[in-house]
């Protein structure tokens, strides 16, 4: 019993020293513990557990925000990842797969807010899938080239009346496939050789290309947009281009070769050379597919070819040249000359680069 007391006072040893206090003292060390709670419960309550509005949720985790004011219902999205939610329905849903009960999101002077329970699952959800993309390898760019510009025409063609040159075609379907790409990535560089009718030289593409600064676990891909042309009217279809894998880069800089030791540079060399190969076939055959299935009843697919190009062969990344048609044919000609048909081709083109980014980054 003794002992048992004197661990009672030994544990309220603390509140002794405290009951020993002159009462004025004890007065005011209560009255300070009890401001400095209430000021804790005020400071977390504001930043951490009050409801905020589905545009401020949007800005701070940098997501596109979807919300349909008469259905009362909207989602988030970043990088193919959806959050689905309905203002005054307690759940989420994640992807379209999971659902997670939370306190239902609600209108108040027309804004719709989240409470706090909601805010964090949010929350939550993309910081996850932030660590799920960060270390795996990414496409952290894309650059598009448009074909020529200014003074280089590239290829010209005169059907009738209409005149065909070559580079507008290229900026023209280039703008398209860049914008599809700026709204579905909208935290990726996407970058483009020339916006209006300039010429950089081929030297200044590939500059262009090789000092977009990366991490290791990111690449960079490289779309060269053409038209053909020949002397043969009946020439046409489409293609796509890679680099020949007979070709010897160097890819590897100079500061990997001085660390591993010269004797196995060549080996890392290939190593590369055949990895980014690989990466330009699959990218090659992605767009081949997707140009096949939206034109390929008006224009037949001539085939994935490979060819040491001077717009790609110094570029360190996986690296294509399309040539959309012959110009010189007289009906591909023409539907070259129509807008529609042009957007039509661009689509296909933003998707092979989006069926490339998934298959890469999976
Ligand atoms: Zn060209």
């Amino acid at each position: 019993m003794k002992k048992f007391f004197n661990a009672r006072l030994y544990y309220y040893r603390n509140l002794k020293h405290y009951m020993l206090m002159p009462i004025r003292n004890r007065v005011g060390l209560l009255a300070l513990s009890i401001l400095f709670s209430c000021s804790l419960v005020l400071i977390y309550g504001q930043q951490a557990d009050a409801a905020v509005s589905a545009q401020d949720l949007q800005k701070s985790l940098a997501v596109q925000l979807f919300y349909d004011p008469l259905l009362k219902t909207g989602y988030f999205l970043k990088e193919g990842n959806y959050l689905s939610f309905a203002a005054d329905q307690p759940y989420l849903a994640l992807d379209f797969r999971q659902i997670v009960k939370v306190s239902a999101p609600y209108h108040r002077e027309g804004v719709l807010l989240f409470p706090p329970d909601a805010r964090r699952a949010v929350e939550n959800y993309y910081s996850a899938k932030q660590k799920e993309t960060e270390g795996k390898y990414s496409v952290a760019a894309i650059l598009i080239d448009p074909g020529h510009g200014g003074k280089d025409t590239g290829a010209v063609a005169e059907l009738g009346t209409v005149k065909l040159f070559e580079k507008n075609l290229t900026l023209a379907v280039s703008k398209r496939v860049i914008q599809l790409l700026s709204e579905r990535y909208p935290n990726r560089k996407i970058l483009t050789t020339r916006e209006g009718d300039s010429y950089p030289t081929l030297d200044q593409r590939v500059e262009m290309a090789n000092s977009i600064p990366l991490k290791p676990s990111q690449a960079v891909i490289y779309v060269s947009i053409h038209a053909n042309a020949s002397f043969n009217k009946n020439a046409k279809g489409f293609e796509v281009w890679y680099l020949n894998p007979e070709y010897r880069r160097t890819v590897v800089d100079a500061t990997t070769v001085q660390e591993k030791g010269k004797d196995i540079a060549p080996i890392l060399n290939a190593m590369l050379e055949e990895e980014f190969t690989t990466e330009s076939i699959i990218l090659a055959r992605k767009v081949y597919d997707r140009l096949g299935s939206l034109i390929g009843d008006a224009s037949p697919g001539r085939g994935i070819r490979a060819e040491e190009w001077f717009v790609v062969r110094n570029a360190k990344m996986p690296s294509i040249l399309i040539e959309m048609g012959f110009i010189t044919n007289p009906e591909e000609g023409l539907l070259l000359a129509d807008s529609v048909y042009l957007r039509k081709i661009a689509d296909a083109i933003y998707n092979g680069i989006v069926d490339f980014i998934e298959h890469f980054e999976r």
